[in-house]
């Protein structure tokens, strides 16, 4: 028996965003049972998305959740990231994927009651971060909430749980290092169960920034209960690239010949 693993992926229109979805994509079509579900910061779901869904192997869900960053939005606190930069740590409020990963949670809770197997593991999956396969195979001994090291993030080379006797007994980040977890968002999945056992249990706008993580974890799970994996945590499988955006001259103007309308 091979548990089900849901990786959630908030996406966004941008220059780099199909060669970012397509090594992902093609990354997980090397990983045994992965249901991807995708979820477009959009109005509607693109083309450029569907087809690259379409043409991969991949299990997946195709949703999609604008979010609202506008003086008139009805999330308030978003105002204050807009007109604030200086004063306060910017995008204090602005974290991304917000609302796309909460669609993503409601649309697995009804997947999950209407299917005999309620087991999986859920994974929250940057669109441009580097996943060795090695980590997937991790997350499939998770109990509860299983943890392991990040590579290039939060100004380290490694970001990690520190484990004692086989279990957490703290962390080395230095950012931020009073987050109640301080891990990235790749630095651990949830056993999908809990989402079921917890149907308040979501990310929100209402944090600073870094605090999503410990948001979605304060739900489902205590510092104690953090099951150490990659060895105890000492293997990096999962790095927080980031996609440098690209500078093309010119955009509108430049003479192309005709290309596709998603390239
Ligand atoms: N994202 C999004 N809307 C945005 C910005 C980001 O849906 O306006 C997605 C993005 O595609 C990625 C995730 O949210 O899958 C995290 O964003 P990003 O990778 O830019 O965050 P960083 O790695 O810089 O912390
Ligand atoms: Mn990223």
């Amino acid at each position: 028996y091979v548990p089900t693993i849901y990786g959630i992926t908030p996406t966004y229109a941008r220059l780099a965003q199909k060669a970012d979805l397509t090594r992902l994509s093609q990354t997980l079509m090397l990983v045994k049972n992965f249901h991807w579900i995708v979820i477009e910061d959009s109005e509607t779901k693109t083309s450029l998305v569907e087809n690259l869904l379409k043409e991969s192997t991949l299990k997946y869900t195709h949703l999609n959740v604008k979010t609202h960053k506008s003086k008139h939005s009805t999330v308030m606190d978003v105002n204050i990231c807009v007109f604030k930069t200086e004063t306060i740590t910017t995008s204090w409020y602005c974290a991304s994927g917000v609302e796309q990963r909460n669609v993503a949670l409601n649309w697995l809770r009804g997947h999950l009651k209407d299917s005999d197997d309620k087991r999986g593991a859920v994974y929250f999956m940057d669109d441009d971060n580097t996943y060795s396969l090695k980590v997937f195979d991790e997350m499939r001994k998770i109990k509860k909430v299983g943890v392991w090291p990040v590579g290039i993030v939060g100004g380290m080379r490694v970001e990690m749980p520190l484990v004692t006797d086989g279990k957490v007994s703290g962390f080395n980040a230095v950012w931020k290092p009073f987050r109640p977890f301080p891990i990235d968002m790749a630095g651990f999945a949830i056993n999908a169960t809990l989402f079921l056992l917890h149907p308040e249990a979501k990310f929100s706008r209402k944090v600073q920034s870094g605090f999503q993580e410990s948001e979605i974890l304060k739900y489902v799970t205590t510092k104690d209960d953090l099951e150490p994996l990659a060895e105890n945590c000492t293997k990096v499988y999962v790095w927080h690239t980031r996609t440098q955006k690209p500078s093309i001259l010119n955009p509108k103007k430049l003479k192309h010949p005709p290309l596709p309308d998603d390239h």
